[in-house]
């Protein structure tokens, strides 16, 4: 057998296992070879127990999925039962299931008006992909096929296939090549008020920001517009909470120009923010897609799905043909099945009301650390903060990149006993939303150890 030798004598032969063979995403190998990798093993509620017993607070739901909580015994019963009654069903060939129908028109029921059709994938990736395939197979069927472009936003994230990355604003993740970024994307400016336009109050650079859409448009020109790609919040990209005047501007550009807007609530969506999708956070009355994942089934099974408005899908239906795509899990039932069961306990247990009653406390906490000496700016949204850390809080210089502090406080958070993520340096909480105010105060307490620690160890260099 062909291993890969460990750098770091001290680890363990699950780690040294995990190195030979196990391939991760998002990772430097040579980094996780020379370290290892924190072994989860066993997971309730907000907490996960790694493989040497220790305990850690999940502040990131997992990667902003697993909203219930870990551990429920309902999910993994209704599992067992589907996976028992009909374990499979494809619905490719003019074939349903039931589980799938309901979950179809329950979410209808959740989602924003109008938003009265649903598609089903596996993944955030696959759910933004179908949603910029139906843009182009709608404007085709429109008659308007020189409507093409799409237009997305820096600092986006949504997904990792070779669409859904082109349409992700970092160009970090077009340098594998392989034609990255594909042809067709326009891209502008993030609303990042705190980085690309703090001469301004918040809210008339929401307004700034809204038009620099419209100038894109107008570049482009209308009639070659087809879309416009963004997340309520951005999340994976930077941690971005738009100024409350940005949304409604940016659905007044999008109908002016008949552009469809294309809501990515893989993060935002089911209660996140405090409601069950951003759009009602937000003000966006009437996307004309929405893509939601992670949270239908709190990441209990993989399923994701696009919901499509009446407009694209009267098109589909009366003039459609057939639509070629479609993947082998589409409306898979045990997923179908975990959703619902999913969807009936948050309704049960009031979870979204929780995460909008503690996501104000969290709010509240996350806003304070404002006064911190290494942190410039703080912003949050429901159950969602970013912690942004700067050399220096007058100038808003950012620290040297090849410091990687916000890594250092991660790791400083985690050897505390909490998982928080560094998007750059801004420091990411995404906790479950089942998440109680005395466990938001732990959460907090070591995100503040963590900053002093990183502040200890920048400013005495
Ligand atoms: N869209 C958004 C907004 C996301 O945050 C993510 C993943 N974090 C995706 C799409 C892609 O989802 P997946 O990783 O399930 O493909």
């Amino acid at each position: 057998m062909n291993e890969i030798s460990p750098i770091n004598s001290e680890m363990t032969a699950l780690q040294r296992r995990d190195n030979s063979h196990y391939l991760h995403p998002f990772t430097d190998y040579s980094e996780l070879h020379a370290e290892g990798a924190t072994i989860q093993d066993r997971a309730e509620g907000i907490y996960i127990w790694d493989a040497d017993g220790r305990r850690i607070i999940d502040g990131l739901a997992g990667l902003g999925c697993v909203n219930l909580g870990y551990g429920r015994q309902e999910l993994a019963d209704v599992a067992a039962r589907q996976m028992k009654r009909l374990s499979y069903s494809q619905s490719f060939f003019k074939t349903s299931n039931e589980p799938a129908i309901a979950l179809a028109a329950k979410l209808v029921q959740l989602a924003p008006r109008g938003l009265n059709h649903v598609f089903f994938a596996n993944s955030g990736s696959e759910a933004v992909e179908t949603a910029l395939k139906l843009v182009h197979r709608y404007w085709k069927l429109a008659g308007k096929p020189e409507k093409n472009v799409v237009i997305a936003r820096e600092q986006a994230y949504h997904g990792s296939t070779i669409a859904t990355t082109s349409l992700s604003g970092n160009p970090v993740f077009y340098e594998s090549g392989g034609g990255m970024p594909i042809a067709g994307i326009e891209r502008i400016k993030a609303p990042y008020w705190y980085m690309n336009g703090a001469d301004q109050s918040p809210e008339a650079f929401g307004l700034t920001a809204a038009g620099w859409l419209e100038e894109k448009i107008l570049h482009v020109g209308p009639e070659r517009v087809a879309a416009f790609f963004a997340e309520p919040f951005q999340g994976a990209g930077g941690a971005i909470v738009p100024p409350a005047t940005y949304w409604p501007e940016i659905q007044n550009i999008c109908r002016k120009y008949d552009v469809l807007l294309v809501v990515d609530e893989v993060v935002s969506g089911f209660g996140r923010t405090g409601k069950w999708f951003g759009c009602e956070t937000f003000g966006i009355e009437s996307p004309d897609l929405v893509t939601i994942a992670k949270g239908i089934t709190s990441s209990y099974f993989p399923m994701s799905a696009t919901m499509v408005s009446d407009r694209i899908a009267s098109m589909l239906i009366e003039k459609g043909g057939e639509f070629y795509h479609g993947f082998t899990n589409s409306g898979h039932p045990v997923g179908a099945a975990v959703a619902l069961e999913n969807i009936r306990i948050m309704e049960l247990e009031s979870v979204v009301e929780n995460a909008a009653d503690v996501g104000h406390y969290f709010g509240e906490l996350i806003a304070s650390l404002a006064d911190h000496p290494i942190v410039g700016n703080v912003r949050s949204c429901g159950l969602f903060a970013g912690i942004q850390l700067v050399a220096d809080k007058e100038t808003r210089r950012l620290f040297d990149e090849s410091l990687r502090v916000g890594d250092r406080c991660s790791a400083e958070a985690l050897q505390r006993g909490l998982a928080l993520r560094a998007i750059g340096d801004t420091m990411a909480l995404m906790p479950p939303l089942i998440i109680t105010r005395p466990q938001v105060d732990e959460v907090f307490k070591i995100t503040l150890e963590a900053l002093d620690a990183t502040a200890r160890a920048f400013t005495a260099q």
